[in-house]
């Protein structure tokens, strides 16, 4: 198989994946593929945002046209919330680490809340200091409380799919969640579980000054937005964190157990995608 075949079927292949449809194409004809000859868009559920103006002159059938428009347009700036940052003379000693890795020493000898009591290992959060795009769930599952490592079970899978397929490596994003140890049963984490543990998602962010955050689920949405709006409430707006722009999407988790949530999600993974570039 040519490079370019092998290319359009990882392309077509993520897709599927996304329940996308076939308009995002790679610049320049791709040899021995023809558009439309296998694409997945018969299989497509129907789209659900289609809330966007149409660019003068763009038919709606014309996938060229739709792909511009897919990468001019940004939604609406929504909510900005500045939750103050310590100053140098705090005493506080989140404040004081500054770097991720002293963040992460914290959290891992954290008690400040209940659910220390349950877990095996804290999950601090990984990736690079100088990453882009911050990722942020909502709390470590069984195999995250097993390995300390963030979204590595089934919803992790998917996100480092998701991921591939706006062209990041999960190696290049920073991936972490609102509450660093594990609920019991995964349950949702609790206000008071939240409140103490949000502080080391905030220095995080501090630290790292992304150029965009995904929110995903809605209580890393309603954390980071200080609000408590659905995640339907909040999508195709570009909220602020600190100044930081916030895309809200769905929770992987929540994708595996309802496929219709796959398009709009592919459509807010391209939203952050263009706010990196
Ligand atoms: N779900 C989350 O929100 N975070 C993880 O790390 C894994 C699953
Ligand atoms: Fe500390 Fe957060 Fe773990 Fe609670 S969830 S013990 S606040 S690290």
């Amino acid at each position: 198989m040519t490079d370019g075949r092998a290319l359009a079927r990882t392309y077509l292949e993520q897709q599927r994946l996304l329940g996308g449809d076939s308009v995002i194409l790679p610049d320049g004809p791709t040899p021995g593929w023809r558009p439309g000859s296998a694409t997945p868009s018969a299989q497509s559920p129907p789209r659900t945002s289609g809330t966007s103006p149409l660019t003068p002159g763009a038919s709606a059938g014309n996938p060229q046209a739709r792909a511009e428009r897919a990468t001019s347009e940004l939604p609406p700036p929504g909510i900005s919330f500045d939750p103050p940052s310590g100053d140098l003379f705090t005493s506080d000693p989140l404040q004081q680490a500054g770097s991720l890795e002293a963040i992460a020493a914290q959290v891992r000898g954290c008690t400040k809340c209940r659910l220390c009591d349950g877990r095996r290992n804290a999950v601090p959060g990984e990736g690079p200091e100088d990453a882009r795009l911050v990722v942020v769930g909502e709390g470590p599952g069984r195999v995250e409380d097993e390995t300390g490592r963030p979204f590595v079970g089934p919803a992790g899978e998917l996100l480092t799919k998701i991921l591939a397929a706006i062209e990041l490596p999960r190696e290049r994003v920073f991936i972490c969640n609102v509450v660093k140890c594990r609920p019991p049963e995964n349950r949702l984490p609790q206000y008071d579980e939240i409140a103490a543990c949000a502080p080391y998602l905030f220095r995080q962010i501090e630290l790292l000054k992304p150029k965009v955050v995904l929110a995903m689920g809605g209580t890393a949405a309603q954390t980071l937005l200080n609000t408590k709006q659905s995640v339907g409430g909040l999508r195709n707006q570009v909220h602020r964190f600190r100044g930081v722009p916030v895309i809200v999407t769905y929770h992987p988790a929540a994708l595996l157990r309802n496929p219709n949530w796959k398009k709009p999600t592919w459509d807010d993974v391209r939203i952050a995608r263009r706010l990196l570039d």
